[in-house]
């Protein structure tokens, strides 16, 4: 299939392969303590167990899988207000799908709609905006959550509100930004990260400069990579010649999608309806300064929180999963105790079960028979 295909060509993985192990032949050091390689994106982590890409590599080369699945860090207080809001019997409650299976302290969206909420999935938010036009006697609540990669949509989407005078319609915002993620797990001491490779759709959104402290306060490397596999082992080798030639400088593998400076416009409307939060609740990482965003002053009318005042809420995880190290590269998912056990796809305990973008996920379906 035309740009499936020449992405996945097996003459050019293997010609990939090979240098990617000659180089680490050039660096006898890694013999010892092998290199860690942070893929930030689920995506990442789902196209890696896909396509097997970790068993081609040497040892002493790791993938540790970071914290760019949004539904992986989403807290489960979170969901309970999303609970609090669908339980108004005027509202129509829209999300998207992965958001569905996520449980709070009282169950998750689809146990809610079970019960009788109305609860709907929709796969954009100008579906969510249709629903609030078509039913103007109802309230209509979007979830939006997401990176920089779907925020621009809901921006986008409450500018049309605004536009039409759709005063039904309002969103729940559990927006997040990636950079001071980063930022904070770079400056935990026991983190060992020897570069990144950082999600190409974000960067299609915030380009290429928001992440060049790593490489000039952190002297790691950074590359801008793409899904397909031959995507991620171009982004691997570009990062390993950096590391070998003892460079660290941000460079864009994507450059077929990523632009240097990103996507102008929807970095207006991005500046126009959302701005940052003091702090903002990482499921797993904990609060993070100026990690999520609100709605500006400008948008507030859309804000679903004011409109519905849910409870802030706080739920700690269970002291038993592992999520937080799993998403800091501490450790793999099969070294959580219910890795498989209580928590599986069908039945996941912890979030990064939930998403197939989570890495639990992921070595579950493509790992399981090694765990
Ligand atoms: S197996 Fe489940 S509980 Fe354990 S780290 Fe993974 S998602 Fe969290």
């Amino acid at each position: 299939m035309r740009y499936i295909d020449e992405f996945r060509d097996p003459a050019l993985t293997e010609a990939l392969l090979q240098r990617i192990a000659q180089l680490m032949l050039l660096m006898p050091e890694r013999q010892q303590l092998p290199l860690q390689i942070m893929e930030v994106c689920g995506g990442h982590t789902h196209a890696i167990f896909k396509f097997g890409l970790d068993r081609l590599l040497p040892d002493n080369l790791e993938f540790i899988h970071g914290p760019g699945c949004p539904v992986c860090v989403l807290p489960m207080g979170r969901i309970d207000s999303c609970l609090e809001i669908a339980a108004h019997p005027e509202v129509i409650f829209c999300t998207y799908g992965d958001a569905m299976r996520v449980r709070g302290r009282h169950g998750s969206l689809l146990d809610a709609r079970r019960q009788g909420a109305d609860i709907r999935v929709v796969y954009s938010p100008l579906d969510a905006l249709q629903l609030a036009a078509d039913n103007p006697q109802r309230e209509v609540v979007f979830f939006g959550l997401g990176f920089e990669t779907t925020m621009p949509a809901s921006a986008l989407t409450l500018q049309q509100a605004r536009r039409r005078s759709l005063t039904n319609f309002s969103l729940f915002c559990q927006h997040i930004t990636l950079i001071p993620t980063l930022r904070s797990l770079l400056q935990q001491p026991d983190v060992r990260i020897d570069g990144f490779l950082a999600p190409g759709h974000v960067s299609m959104v915030i380009g290429n400069a928001p992440y060049g402290f790593i490489a000039e306060n952190y002297h790691k490397p950074l590359v801008v990579t793409g899904f397909e596999p031959l995507d991620i082992l171009q982004g691997l080798l570009m990062l390993l010649e950096q590391l070998h030639a003892g460079r660290s400088a941000v460079e864009n593998q994507y450059r077929r999608i990523v632009p240097e400076q990103g996507n102008r416009l929807a970095q207006q409307a991005l500046a126009e309806v959302f701005c940052l939060k003091a702090s903002s609740e990482w499921r797993g990482l904990g609060e993070i300064a100026h990690s999520g965003v609100q709605l500006t002053p400008g948008y507030a009318e859309f804000d679903a929180e004011r409109r519905f005042h849910p409870q802030a809420q706080q739920v700690a995880d269970d002291p038993r999963s592992r999520c937080g190290e799993v998403l800091t590269g501490r450790c793999k998912p099969d070294a959580c105790p219910l890795f498989g056990k209580q928590c599986t796809p069908s039945n996941a305990f912890g979030a990064l079960m939930v998403s197939s973008e989570g890495a639990c996920a992921a070595y579950y379906q493509y790992r399981r028979e090694t765990a």
